[in-house]
């Protein structure tokens, strides 16, 4: 053969090469150029991914002619997440924690504490006390107690005086600063009811709400574990036997709208060092510090003795106290 046919056949086996490598280039492509037999007829668009939180969805259509044919193109943009607080832990006796959350993936972004829960029901207070550890009187549970009303010696027959009686080892404080006490809206008063916390001995705290005006009688009477209380200023009777026997009492702060304080209503409290009457009383009742013994002193705003007596009706509030009386006008 001639050189220069050589040369021609070189020339016409490129150009056909290059043609067929064109012709490959046809298929595998997303999006699909027109075709030599066929204008495309697309269908409809349709979601092939759906957009999530964080990626956009995608669209695709297929010709009707050839559905090999396909042509995609972004859907939707990214969602976003759709962030909101989630109660992960909550509690009766500590704080809580809730976490922000996203509702639609789960993605997670910082924690945040939410008070404690109160028990609003005295039912479940016993309930919830069963599902405790045992604890000691020293190291309490502190739960808030917000009820309208306690129902007197009835709350000892039911949960709160079981809960709290000495057959139970969970030692309890009471914050009931929460507390509205309305079913009991007298027109006498707002009552912390008689024998409300009678014989709880695993009673070791409480705050009582500061609407009430009445400390019924008897109403923490012999809580021998009772060592701390908060008397509202909005209290004005101290009610018999209140506080009989609460030995466990040290100290015990009379707020100055009292005015009345009942019979027997701190008899057997022994360990109290000293207690201080404040000058808005008015009524003293029967033995109020009887079996107080000489190391007690009860700080009297009167000039001494007989000026106590004539304000406070006769000498009756002293009976059987021994202990010593610093009188302070
Ligand atoms: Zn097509
Ligand atoms: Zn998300």
């Amino acid at each position: 053969m001639k050189r220069k046919t050589k040369q021609w056949l070189f020339g016409a086996l490129m150009v056909l090469m290059v043609l067929a490598l064109s012709a490959c280039g046809d298929d595998g492509d997303p999006t699909s150029p027109a075709p030599a037999d066929h204008v495309h007829a697309w269908g409809e668009w349709t979601v092939t991914t759906a957009a999530t939180c964080l990626t956009a969805g995608v669209e695709t259509r297929s010709c009707t002619i050839d559905a090999s044919h396909t042509e995609t193109r972004p859907g939707a943009g990214a969602l976003g997440h759709d962030m909101d607080w989630i109660e992960t832990t909550v509690s009766y006796i500590s704080e809580g924690e809730e976490t922000y959350t996203c509702i639609d993936c789960g993605h997670t972004d910082g924690t945040r504490p939410i008070p404690q829960i109160p028990v609003t029901d005295r039912a479940f207070l016993n309930t919830l006390l069963s599902g405790l550890e045992a604890n000691t009187a020293e190291t309490p549970y502190t739960i808030l107690l917000n009820v309208d009303w306690l129902g007197g010696s009835s709350t000892f027959n039911g949960s709160v005086g079981n809960a709290l009686s000495d057959n139970n080892t969970k030692f309890v404080n009471l914050d009931m600063s929460g507390s509205t006490f309305e079913y009991d809206d007298f027109s006498e008063g707002i009552y912390f009811d008689s024998s409300a916390f009678l014989w709880c001995d695993n009673l070791t705290g409480i705050i009582i709400p500061d609407n009430v005006t009445h400390i019924g009688g008897g109403a923490f009477n012999q809580c021998t574990g009772l060592t701390s209380i908060t008397i509202p200023n909005s209290v004005t009777y101290i009610e018999d036997v209140a506080f009989f026997d609460c030995i466990g009492l040290t100290s015990i702060t009379i707020p100055d709208s009292v005015t009345d304080i009942w019979d027997y209503a701190f008899y057997g409290c022994t360990n109290i060092t000293s207690i201080e009457i404040p000058a808005s009383v008015t009524y003293l009742g029967i033995g109020v510090f009887q079996t107080w013994t000489a190391d007690q002193t009860i700080i009297v705003p009167f000039s001494g003795e007989d000026a106590a007596d004539l304000a406070w009706g006769g000498s009756d509030w002293r009976l059987g106290c021994n202990a010593t009386i610093q009188y302070t006008p």
